[in-house]
């Protein structure tokens, strides 16, 4: 597939990558440029301008991207696909200190009025403000143009409002993109088409069918060169504030009227704004805060966060939440969440419990339903279901539990083909960016609402002078983050 001026009628596309030399950049932004390419996504006219501080030049540049493409991609990429990609790559050195940045930008751009921009703002969210700035003095902020931000916006609703407002003051809010790079992610879409492409799920999609739902995002890292960022944020606004947050609003959501962007996004506001408040009452019995001590994970010895900053920190390294919407369709049905480093392994999981049957005719064999979406390290969906084992037994009939798997790769797999590549999550927010498509962007409103929520969780901790407890690096969190689920009977997480 090849397409020409894809985005905006006559107007040539450019996508102007600040901060083009950077880590995120190199790891994913750049490669996730060159499969689009690859795969015919890129309108044939559209430039790249790469911009940032480092005055290394486009050769330069290009080679460092060309490097860090092909270590990404690996077996994947096509011979050809480097060379049209350096074609459409300008590298400028700008630095968002001066105040030329955005003049020096329109020269290179040219005549604006016949351009479609993208920005991705690829740098310290700092950095925001004086770029949108930038942007705005120089007219290089009309519609079309629009801009893509990515986390953390702010560290908490105060300084997320400061960002959004800076953002909003050059790009209005339909024109701002802002990334959560889990929305991107093949399972997480699956999980819309699983639950409105489908009318088996629905009359079970309840707290009278479901008992209780779990998620989980494990690293099995550190904090690493991260630890200056990092310390001032703790898993629950680097991890729980966005990620996780995301992922109980497109389970708990009802159906939206249609696929479009609002309606979609205004049924993830109403289950934000429907959590219970966490607050120093029950900040106990419904939080567990866990910051690794020595250990060993990811296959090294780890010396302990503390041992790793040099001083005593109080941020936490894991957290595990308990939340409760509070709505007809939720009432009574907990969603557990859990993130933390340093973990036993990397994976992310959503385990949704259905609840046992109201009368087993077969006695205790009979386990409850339950459904097992995998995001990492393997994407796959499987339900498991009771089933007679096969085969004759003197006592009659006996049951097994079997999974029922939508996994795609195990499809191909048993089909003896190649499986698809899996894409990176930013692959399809740059194309639905490019498109002008926002539905998989969080909006304004989504992001104060988390915030607010998890202001209440920050302030009960301080409230309550609740300590991140110790858990030794290798292991899944600390005691409190077993409490925190098994104080509800019968309820274990899916380690
Ligand atoms: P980085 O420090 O590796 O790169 C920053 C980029 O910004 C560089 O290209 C640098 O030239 C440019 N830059 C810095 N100061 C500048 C200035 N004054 N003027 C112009 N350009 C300037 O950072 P990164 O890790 O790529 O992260 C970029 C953003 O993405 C940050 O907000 C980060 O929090 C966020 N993020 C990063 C990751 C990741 O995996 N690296 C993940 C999620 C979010």
């Amino acid at each position: 597939m090849s397409v020409s001026s894809a985005g905006n009628g006559a107007r040539q596309q450019v996508f102007v990558l600040v901060g083009g030399t950077g880590d995120l950049a190199m790891r994913m932004l750049w490669p996730s440029l060159a499969m689009l390419d690859q795969d015919g996504f890129l309108s044939d006219d559209l430039r790249i301008i790469s911009v940032a501080r480092e005055d290394c030049g486009t050769e330069v540049c290009v080679d460092r991207i060309g490097t860090a493409v092909t270590k990404r991609i690996g077996d994947a990429l096509e011979p050809d696909t480097l060379a049209r990609l350096r074609k459409r790559i300008v590298h400028v050195a700008l630095d968002a200190a001066h105040d030329d940045w955005g003049a020096k930008l329109k020269a290179e751009l040219g005549d604006i009025d016949r351009l479609d921009i993208v920005y991705f703002l690829s740098v310290s969210p700092s950095l925001f403000k004086p770029i949108c700035e930038h942007i705005e003095r120089a007219g290089l902020n009309k519609a079309p143009n629009r801009v893509i931000i990515e986390k953390p916006i702010g560290r908490d609703l105060a300084t997320s409002k400061i960002i959004n407002d800076s953002v909003a003051h050059a790009f209005d809010e339909a024109r701002t993109f802002r990334i959560d790079h889990y929305l991107g992610k093949e399972t997480v879409q699956n999980l819309i088409a699983l639950r409105f492409g489908n009318i088996v799920f629905e009359p079970l999609w309840n707290a009278q069918s479901i008992d209780h739902i779990q998620i989980t995002i494990a690293e099995t890292v550190g904090v690493g060169e991260r630890l200056g960022y990092y310390d001032e944020y703790g898993a629950i606004r680097d991890m729980l504030q966005n990620h996780l947050l995301q992922l109980l609003c497109l389970l708990a959501m009802e159906p939206p009227a249609a696929l479009s962007s609002d309606a979609l996004r205004d049924e993830k506001v109403k289950v934000l704004k429907s959590l219970k408040p966490i607050t120093a009452e029950n900040v106990l019995t419904h939080t567990a805060r866990g910051q690794y001590g020595p250990g060993f994970a990811d296959g090294h010895p780890v010396a302990g966060y503390e041992a790793e900053k040099g001083s005593p920190s109080n941020t936490e390294t894991f957290v595990a939440i308990k939340a409760e919407i509070a709505n007809w369709r939720w009432a009574g049905t907990p969603i557990y969440m859990r993130t933390g480093k340093c973990l036993p392994s990397r994976s992310t999981e959503i385990v949704v419990q259905f609840k046992p049957l109201p009368h087993s005719i077969f006695g205790p064999e009979a386990v409850a339903n339950r459904l097992l979406i995998r995001l990492q390290p393997d994407e796959d969906i499987s339900l498991t279901l009771m089933n007679k084992a096969p085969g004759l037994t003197a006592e009659g009939m006996h049951l097994q539990s079997l999974d029922l798997s939508l996994s795609l790769v195990k499809a191909f797999d048993s089909n003896g083909d190649k499986p698809p590549r899996r894409r990176i999550a930013y692959e399809r927010l740059i194309l639905d960016a490019l498109n002008g498509n926002n539905a998989q962007f969080v909006r304004r409103d989504e992001v104060e609402a988390a915030w607010n929520w998890v202001d209440g969780i920050v302030k009960a901790w301080t409230d309550t002078h609740m300590k991140p407890q110790m858990y030794p690096a290798g292991t899944f969190g600390p005691v409190s983050g077993y409490r925190l689920i098994e104080r509800d009977e019968g309820r274990t997480w899916n380690d």
